[in-house]
């Protein structure tokens, strides 16, 4: 249920709302736009009846019912879009958001030469891996805490913020201490305990859609994370598996309109892990900013034929330059067109 305040509703009001919510068992989600203040009523059936009483207190201009299953993840729980900052970042905005790095952080010499190529190349935030999910057990599993610390450092001498994915319950904690946004990847969409988790966390989440999962399951993912008291996810799509092998996983593109239509969440692509091959990363990159994405998650690598995960599909740093070149051209274009034609 959503529950609209007048336009010149009081605090005092809100919060009579939001403890009746509570009292019938609901939690409560309210959020603030530009206009008025919407609250999120959400919860299993049993106290639907007592919440129609909300309807006649002070300040309510009406109730509607939120038809879809994810509640507050849903574009009618909010007024606008999310827009997520971090540091000087905004994700969500109205600019393209680009994060770059290797997949995963491997010296710290490798790690720093590639914050400054992202950092060069004018990338807005850096990416590396520090726990990895390898489908061997005999592949590298990544620095873990050592990792962490290179990122951190990485993050403070190019002035960038630094993301990184968490994997278990257990290390959500030491994460969200060194990294400026928690990853959760693919094949942890739909650990309900991890969403939880990260929910309780104070820093923003980029949730990964898994390889087998649909739009709807993403979204109920995002719906775990926001009801456990964390509104500032990032929903990024990686590909999915599909009968065609030619590229790694077959990127969904319509993802993004989709997913715009449906949730106020900023939607984010990473072609490197959809293609599986450098060689797709501009074109999927164009078709990401045509698309309508918030931004793009690539994997850079100083030397990628030495990479101990994902050379293939990493780029050079040439190459990366001459991505963003032409990045930063076509979102200027973008902008201009966009305006030019509403
Ligand atoms: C990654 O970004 O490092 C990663 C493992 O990606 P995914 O979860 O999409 O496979
Ligand atoms: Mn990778």
């Amino acid at each position: 249920m959503i529950i609209v305040m007048k336009k010149n509703a009081t605090n005092e009001q809100i919060e009579r709302v939001v403890s009746w919510i509570k009292s019938v068992g609901y939690m409560a989600h309210p959020s603030s736009g530009v206009e008025r203040t919407i609250i999120g009523a959400v919860g299993d059936n049993r106290g639907k009846e007592h919440l129609k009483v909300i309807e006649s207190l002070t300040g309510v201009e009406k109730i509607i019912p939120i038809l879809k299953p994810y509640k507050l993840a849903s574009r009618e729980a909010k007024e606008g879009n999310t827009v997520i900052r971090v540091g000087d970042v905004e994700i969500g905005g109205t600019g393209f958001v680009v994060m770059a790095g290797p997949c995963s952080i491997e010296s710290r010499e490798q790690m720093m030469e590639s914050a400054f190529i992202a950092k060069k190349g004018g990338a807005d935030i850096i990416r590396g891996g520090a726990y990895k999910p390898r489908t061997s057990p005999y592949s590298f599993q990544g620095m873990e805490e050592e990792g962490l610390k290179l990122l951190k450092e990485a993050g403070e001498k190019t002035g960038m913020p630094v993301i990184t994915e968490v994997l278990n319950t257990s290390e959500v904690d030491i994460v969200e201490e060194y990294a400026d946004i928690l990853q959760i990847g693919a094949r942890n969409v739909q650990n309900f305990a991890l969403l939880k988790k990260v929910g309780k966390a104070k820093k923003p989440v980029l949730l990964k859609r898994g390889m087998m999962t649909t739009i709807e399951e993403l979204l109920m993912s995002a719906e775990y994370i926001i009801s456990s008291g964390n509104d500032d996810v990032i929903l990024c799509e990686r590909g999915i598996r599909t009968f065609e092998t030619a590229t790694r996983n077959t990127l969904d593109i319509s993802a993004v309109p989709v997913l715009k239509a449906l949730t106020h969440l900023p939607v984010i692509i990473d072609p490197s892990h959809a293609a599986g091959h450098w060689r797709y990363i501009q074109p999927l990159t164009r078709g990401a900013l045509a698309v309508g994405a918030d931004g793009v998650m690539i994997e850079v690598h100083p030397e990628p034929e030495k990479a101990v995960s994902d050379g293939g599909q990493s780029l050079k740093p040439e190459k990366f330059y001459r991505l963003m070149d032409e990045v930063r051209k076509l979102e200027q274009f973008m902008r201009h067109e966009m305006k030019v034609s509403q």
